[in-house]
């Protein structure tokens, strides 16, 4: 306990060095009235001394006390107070010279008590020749302040606020911090909660693709750090389709719900089996050498071959294309390596015939890559060079206001039939054959230029553009979004960078710095397809984002999905209480919107509120009826 006793006559005095009477009119009162409300303990085995400290206290406006005529009774009195680990005795004013416990044992006994440890001790004494030692021996027992008689009111009062004002101090401090613990707590829940759902596959229970994600991290350190080998199995269904088409979606879901438990029991609990899409399933088998992965792979093709499907007297046969990875030691295979070759081993399973198992081998992968880079290269240059790309807009819905301040920016490709092709076709490759820095600074080109040219009436509207996880590989793309700002004189909280968790997380520290330089020029940023990584919620603390853009794949089917609804909810709880607006995409119908709505989220976007279109138009910001 620190020495503050003696600096305390200069605390808040004046306000009742003036008096009572003047309370009222005193900017202090509030404050002080608090402090009245405290309650003091007053010790002493002269119930003389003890009046006259309560008179002079009731005359000041403290009339909460307590009084104990010895220093067990007052003991007793601490505990009768004390429930919950909180004491509601505020102050002691405690007499030294007291027979059996004098005051110094019973203030060293209040401070070895955890809850009453804060409790402000005024010793009280007779003056003495020795008044040196004995302040020395009381604050040595924890005393917090002394005072000699006779006791004068102008002294007590004074010293009795001081302390009292820096236990309440103390008090609103501990409080504080036991709300954040609380608040932490509360959103380690949440993260907990979202962690289940983002997991497991709402149709089968199986685990899903994040879950296999974080399975194949592990056996490839293992292999790496431990010189364990493992395999997996990555199957396709082969007539699916055909049942869902000819039976309908809930048979197809009710045969998908049979295979999930066909694979369960043939696998038990040795083997982690995940549903990864809608008919593609993985099995990773852990701690087994090439011989007992290809014999696994065989039965379960096996089992897959022997099983029916009866559905309305007509019986299917579903079958499966499966390919199998090896994992060795000193691969050093990352976990996207593995899922990347055991999708390409299943492709070539299907592509010879179906219902084979095929073992990964290196032709694969290369045909993998030419099929698309081959297709897709020249493609792309002669499109930069001509000039072959075009953007397309699709409306943001500001659920809160209706009206529409945000316009996402797609890229288009003009093929040579004049169609338009999706991004999707080539930007992995752009992404993968160096060509995406070129299109990246096409795009900002193009939509600044778009930005500077609406008219006054669409001054208002910002535009979200989508960065490449390679973009922020591009040293001078900064330069050019930060000279065309100033060029072309817009203004830079009209841009709105969208990049995507996956991305972000790949080039973390690049990324940070990125967002950190852009958005000090006053752009703002946007998490995109936020959720479908697997480890969502630990990242939006590293990036200081505007918006989180939740997951298409968690709002086309909300209405029909508890989990759905609750990850959003989630979502979007801890995006607020974050500061940060939440955005959904894949809106297609005015049941998704109704409810978003109710869970609060702050914009929409999607094939409902509206396509995307060639031209920005004031008609998107009179839609108000969508
Ligand atoms: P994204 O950023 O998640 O963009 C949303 C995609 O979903 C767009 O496809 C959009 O047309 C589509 N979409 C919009 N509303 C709906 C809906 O209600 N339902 C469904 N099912 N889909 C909807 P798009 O334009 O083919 O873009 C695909 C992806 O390509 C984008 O995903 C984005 O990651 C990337 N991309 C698009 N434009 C650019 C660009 O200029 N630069 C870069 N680097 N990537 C881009
Ligand atoms: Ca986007
Ligand atoms: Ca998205």
């Amino acid at each position: 306990m620190e020495n503050t006793g003696r600096k305390q006559n200069n605390g808040p005095a004046s306000p009742t060095d003036r008096g009572d009477d003047a309370d009222s009119r005193d900017p202090h009162t509030t404050f002080l009235d608090e402090l009245r409300r405290m309650r003091i303990l007053v010790v002493d085995d002269n119930s003389d001394n003890i009046d006259l400290a309560r008179a002079m206290l009731a005359k000041s406006g403290f009339m909460n006390t307590v009084a104990a005529s010895s220093g067990t009774l007052a003991l007793n009195l601490l505990a009768q107070n004390t429930a919950n680990n909180q004491c509601r005795i505020d102050l002691v004013l405690l007499d030294i010279m007291m027979p059996n416990m004098d005051g110094y044992e019973v203030c060293g006994r209040i401070r070895s008590q955890i809850e009453w440890a804060d409790i402000p001790v005024i010793m009280i004494t007779a003056n003495a020749m020795w008044q040196d030692e004995i302040a020395s021996i009381s604050f040595t027992a924890g005393a917090t302040d002394i005072m000699f008689k006779p006791i004068r009111r102008v002294e007590l009062i004074p010293r009795v606020i001081s302390a009292l004002s820096l236990k309440r101090e103390r008090d609103l401090r501990k409080s504080r911090e036991d709300e954040l613990v609380i608040e932490l707590a509360e959103r380690r829940i949440v993260e907990e909660r979202l962690n289940h759902l983002v997991t497991h596959d709402d149709l089968t229970g199986l685990c899903n693709r994040r879950q296999l994600e974080k399975a194949l991290d592990r056996v490839a350190h293992r292999a790496e750090h431990n010189g364990v080998a493992s395999g997996l199995l990555y199957l396709d269904l082969d007539q699916f389709k055909v049942i869902n088409d000819l039976e309908g979606y809930t048979v197809g879901d009710e045969v998908l719900i049979a295979i999930s438990r066909l694979l369960r029991r043939h696998f038990g609990a040795a083997h982690l089996v995940c549903r990864v899409s809608a008919d593609e399933f993985a099995v990773v088998i852990e701690e087994a050498d090439d011989k007992a992965v290809l014999g696994t792979a065989e039965s379960l093709h096996r089992l897959m071959d022997n099983y029916r499907v009866d559905v309305n007297k007509r019986t299917y046969h579903i079958g499966a294309s499966i390919g199998v990875v090896l994992i060795h030691p000193d691969d050093g295979l990352s976990a996207n390596t593995i899922l990347a070759r055991a999708n390409q081993a299943c492709f070539a399973a299907k592509s010879h015939g179906r219902n084979l198992v095929h073992l990964y081998s290196k032709e694969d992968a290369e045909m993998d890559i030419l099929r698309s880079a081959a297709h897709w290269v020249p493609i792309i240059r002669a499109a930069l060079a001509e000039q072959r790309f075009c953007l397309v807009y699709q409306p943001v819905l500001n659920v809160t206001n209706g009206r529409f301040q945000h316009y996402e920016v797609l890229i288009r490709l003009i093929n040579t039939d004049n169609q338009l092709v999706s991004p999707v076709n080539f930007i992995p490759v752009a992404e993968s054959m160096g060509l995406i820095h070129d299109i990246d600074r096409w795009v900002v080109l193009s939509a600044i230029n778009m930005l500077a040219t609406l008219p006054p009436e669409l001054a208002h509207v910002s535009l979200n553009i989508n960065l490449s996880g390679y973009s922020f590989q591009d040293p001078t793309l900064f330069a050019l979004i930060r000279d065309q700002i100033t060029e072309r004189g817009i203004d830079a909280n009209r841009l709105i960078f969208e990049i995507t968790e996956t991305a972000a997380i790949a080039n973390a520290e690049q990324t940070r710095q990125m967002i950190i330089r852009l958005r000090e020029l006053g752009c703002q940023f946007a998490l995109d397809d936020f959720g479908s990584g697997f480890n969502s919620f630990a990242y939006i603390k590293n990036f200081p984002v505007d918006f989180l853009k939740i997951d298409g794949s968690f709002i086309t089917n909300l209405p029909n999905s508890a989990m759905d609804q609750s990850l959003v909810k989630s979502i979007i709880d801890v995006a607020h209480s974050l500061g940060k607006k939440t955005v959904a995409e894949f809106v297609e119908n005015q049941a998704v919107l109704d409810m978003l709505t109710d869970l609060g989220i702050d914009y929409a976007q999607g094939y409902f509120v509206g396509e995307p279109r060639r031209t920005i138009d004031v008609r998107g910001d009179a839609h108000d009826e969508a």
